[in-house]
């Protein structure tokens, strides 16, 4: 079997990261910690802004909550788009004005929506009758916009079926936001996180452009296109610079949607690259005489933070103080006692061969969906420690 040249980190990156690799290279840690270096965040924050022009930028918090990258966003002019009343709460308490927030759930509990609208909140996502009218009766007046579904990007994590309505759906339920007295503002799609390509975003925009114009057609208003997230990281597969990337996207939005409205709602292309993830090696092993393959064991694993390799979907880079001598293949595992807690074996991951128990490992672009993926304490592992520099 064979593991792959990507599982380092991109030639260049390392300047980027010296502040963060020293402070990892400087402590001790007695848990699995993700390092976030919030001067990274805001670089990326700015490198969007470049890239989106005056499209409104909406973090989405479920990638990475830290109180302190909130903090950091909402003074540097960021958005938020928040999914719960605990997501909101942090927001404000963090500095972000309620008309800065969204609350983008399409699945919302109605004393949640109340607690959002006496907070200020004013826009509100919807993807069906219920959800809706829950709104009305709850936010008297607020505005909305729908998320439609939209097919498959080819992303290396979809966010489809489960959120939107269908395209047949959309003008049935834009006449009744406007006959329960809702603003109903425009469409919102997710076009699949780990989007890797610009390119890759045609496809969904023509769709969401197609029902758009159907929409206006019939009569109804809008002026709101939220283009969702789905900015990548480098995760072994070369991806543009952010800047770039979402320079060519918000190209493709003005094509089909012309001078309206934008917001955008980045995650993972916000934080991923600001953290890294120090863990130590447990145990290296064979399984038997003739095992091929070696194992190896980290102190982090897919309930301690790292649940995006489910699939082997998403794949991180590991970086050792041995790197450079001989290295083969392993199959990479967490610590906790089920058997699922495998990170890579139908992809190997090449490490050095001399790798011992007590050997750090470094996880490159970490930053986001890992501690907010990290379980309360599967197995008494704790979640995963976050440190802030
Ligand atoms: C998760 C999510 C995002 C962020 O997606 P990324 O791919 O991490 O940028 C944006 N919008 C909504 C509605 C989401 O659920």
């Amino acid at each position: 079997m064979t593991a792959f040249a990507s599982d380092r980190a991109p030639r260049g990156s390392e300047s980027r990261t010296l502040k963060l690799d020293a402070a990892i290279a400087s402590a001790t840690f007695d848990r699995p910690t993700l390092v976030m270096d919030l001067d990274l965040v805001e670089d990326n924050f700015r490198a969007l802004e470049r890239g989106l022009g005056d499209a409104a930028i909406h973090y989405a918090v479920k990638a990475n909550p830290t109180p302190q990258v909130i903090e950091r966003l909402a003074s540097i002019g960021c958005r938020f788009d928040a999914a719960s009343r605990g997501e909101i709460e942090l927001c404000l308490s963090m500095g972000a004005r309620p008309e800065h927030v969204s609350f983008g759930n399409t699945i919302k509990r109605a004393t949640d929506i109340a607690f959002a609208y006496r907070a200020g909140i004013t826009l509100f996502a919807a993807d069906a009758e219920a959800e809706l009218e829950k709104i009305a009766e709850n936010a008297p007046g607020a505005s909305v916009y729908l998320r439609v579904i939209v097919e498959p990007s080819g992303a290396d994590w979809p966010l489809t079926r489960k959120f939107g309505c269908a395209a047949s759906r959309v003008q049935a339920l834009l006449s009744l936001a406007r006959d329960l007295g809702l603003d109903a503002r425009g469409l919102s799609f997710h076009v699949g996180s780990q989007t890797r390509h610009a390119a890759m975003w045609t496809h969904t925009l023509d769709q969401v452009a197609r029902v758009w114009d159907e929409a206006r057609a019939a009569g109804h208003g809008l002026d709101l296109i939220n283009i969702g997230g789905g900015f990548p990281a480098f995760h072994g597969e070369h991806v543009d610079p952010l800047e770039t990337y979402a320079r060519d996207v918000m190209a493709e939005v003005r094509a089909r949607f012309g001078g309206v409205d934008v917001m955008a709602e980045p995650g993972r292309g916000m934080v991923a690259d600001a953290g890294a993830i120090a863990s130590e090696i447990l145990l290296v092993s064979r399984k038997s005489e003739d095992d091929l393959h070696r194992w190896v064991y980290l102190d982090v694993g897919r309930f301690s933070g790292l649940a995006e390799t489910e699939g082997e979907a998403i794949r991180y880079q590991f970086e050792t103080a041995l790197d450079g001598e001989e290295s083969g293949p392993c199959i990479l595992a967490g610590p906790s006692c089920d058997s699922v807690d495998v990170l890579y074996e139908k992809r190997p991951v090449s490490l050095p061969l001399s790798l011992r128990a007590g050997d750090r490992v470094v996880i490159r672009n970490c930053g986001a969906y890992t501690s907010s993926y990290a379980s309360v304490g599967f197995n008494g592992f704790p979640p995963l420690d976050v440190m802030v520099i």
